[in-house]
């Protein structure tokens, strides 16, 4: 079974996608984690890619899509995969319908003020990754590994404006790619984390 989720920063699709590969044993693959991972190599196509993720634009259907192909054929040993953050142009969606069937895609909805309060509130562990949301846990030391929480570089108003409106230009394009295909499923992402996760698991069951 393989499954997009889409929607725009901080819908939840990182959180929904680490409990959801759990659940049904799926490959999880962040397009934006790739990237970070990627970035930390200082080449000079990490200096490129960091670029763009800086300021929030998209990067280069070409340069993603290749990054994601290497990925999968260093990563062929699972049952499905569970994409979070691809596709994110119609192109993508075409270029990725050349390397999997996609059985089901969520659109995972939010409103830009949801996004900016969501982007000023997420913290995530230096050291081990683990995510909060600061109104939350009120402290900036990570309660498994005492280590101290850091913001996403683009995690910023301005750079969250950006990506949104980004994401209300190409998001029509990509639902209409898979309502074609009988495969869209919509989900207000402005419920509860357990909400939101129980709707896409009776979609999936
Ligand atoms: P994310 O972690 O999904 O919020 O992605 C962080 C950043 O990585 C985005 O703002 C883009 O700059 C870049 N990015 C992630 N996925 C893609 C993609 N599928 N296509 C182009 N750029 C991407």
């Amino acid at each position: 079974m393989n499954i997009v989720l889409i929607g725009a920063p901080a819908s939840g699709k990182g959180t929904q996608s680490k409990r959801l590969s759990q659940e049904f044993n799926l490959l999880h693959i962040s397009t934006g984690e790739l990237l970070r991972q990627k970035i930390k190599q200082n080449d000079n196509l990490s200096k490129q890619l960091n670029g763009y993720v800086q300021k929030g634009k998209l990067v280069p259907d070409n340069l993603i899509v290749g990054l994601l192909k290497d990925y999968l054929e260093q990563n062929n040993k699972f049952d499905g995969i569970l994409f979070d953050g691809f596709p994110r142009t119609q192109n993508q969606a075409i270029e990725l319908d050349k390397l999997v069937k996609i059985d089901h895609c969520i659109e995972i909805d939010v409103s830009l003020g949801c996004v900016l309060d969501r982007v000023s509130n997420r913290f995530s562990c230096k050291n081990c990754g683990k995510a909060y949301i600061m109104s939350q846990h009120k402290s900036k030391i990570c309660s498994v590994c005492n280590q101290q929480l850091v913001q996403r570089a683009d995690d910023t108003e301005q750079t969250a404006k950006v990506r949104y409106a980004d994401y209300l230009q190409v998001k029509d394009n990509i639902i209409a790619h898979y309502k074609n295909k009988k495969v869209h499923h919509y989900i207000n992402g402005e419920q509860s984390a357990d909400k939101v996760f129980d709707q896409i698991c009776k979609i999936i069951k």
